[in-house]
């Protein structure tokens, strides 16, 4: 019995932070973990921003809140789960970000990070559940018993991928593919359900 497992932005959203940084027309915000390696760095850099550019959760949520999920994912996750008997998403986002989207693709279960934000409203830092969380989540299904097939499009996918007893690459950018050439790429949904299902 197999344990369907996948990344959310890139995969059924579109990158939240980018979105953001296009709202507020800002292209410091538009720096990934492609930019600044270090995740903590990173978002250090985005509260720093933020916090300069007076943009409090509530404004985020706002621009989130007028987000849809990619065209035909909500779609493939209802086949997705149709088929396997568990789907769980498994992102470096936070439910504070994702929820609203989440409604969008019908309430999948998701297992993220989470902020905290200040009296003022103002992110103030955030909650790493745990260091390199997908691919111990993999870990911990399997440790119960489960198989499991997995899919992402990035770096901090990688992991999660290997670990897994399949892992797809979705549409992932050129340098990834050709650098982890093991991992079969899909480019739509119907491919990536077909990779995921066999
Ligand atoms: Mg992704």
């Amino acid at each position: 019995m197999q344990i369907c497992c996948l990344d959310l932005e890139g995969v059924l959203l579109p990158e939240i932070w980018i979105a953001v940084a296009e709202h507020f027309h800002n292209d410091d915000l538009r720096l990934t973990t492609r930019d600044i390696s270090d995740y903590d760095q990173l978002m250090q850099h985005r509260l720093k921003v933020l916090r300069k550019n007076r943009i409090r959760l509530a404004d985020i949520q706002g621009v989130i809140a007028g987000m849809q999920p990619l065209p035909g994912a909500k779609a493939f996750l209802d086949d997705l789960r149709a088929h396997f008997p568990v789907v769980v998403l498994l992102s470096d986002t936070y439910y504070e970000f994702a929820m609203p989207l989440i409604r969008k693709l019908g309430n999948p279960t998701l297992l993220c990070n989470w902020l905290t934000v200040s009296r003022t409203g103002y992110i103030s830092g955030y909650v790493l559940r745990q260091p390199d969380g997908k691919r111990k989540a993999v870990k911990a299904f399997k440790g119960i018993g489960f198989g499991v097939v997995a899919a992402g499009d990035s770096y901090n996918d990688l992991s999660m991928l290997r670990t897994a007893d399949r892992g797809v690459l979705f549409n992932p950018p050129d340098a990834i593919v050709k650098r982890y050439p093991a991992f079969p790429v899909a480019r739509d949904y119907p491919t990536l359900g077909r990779l995921l299902k066999q």
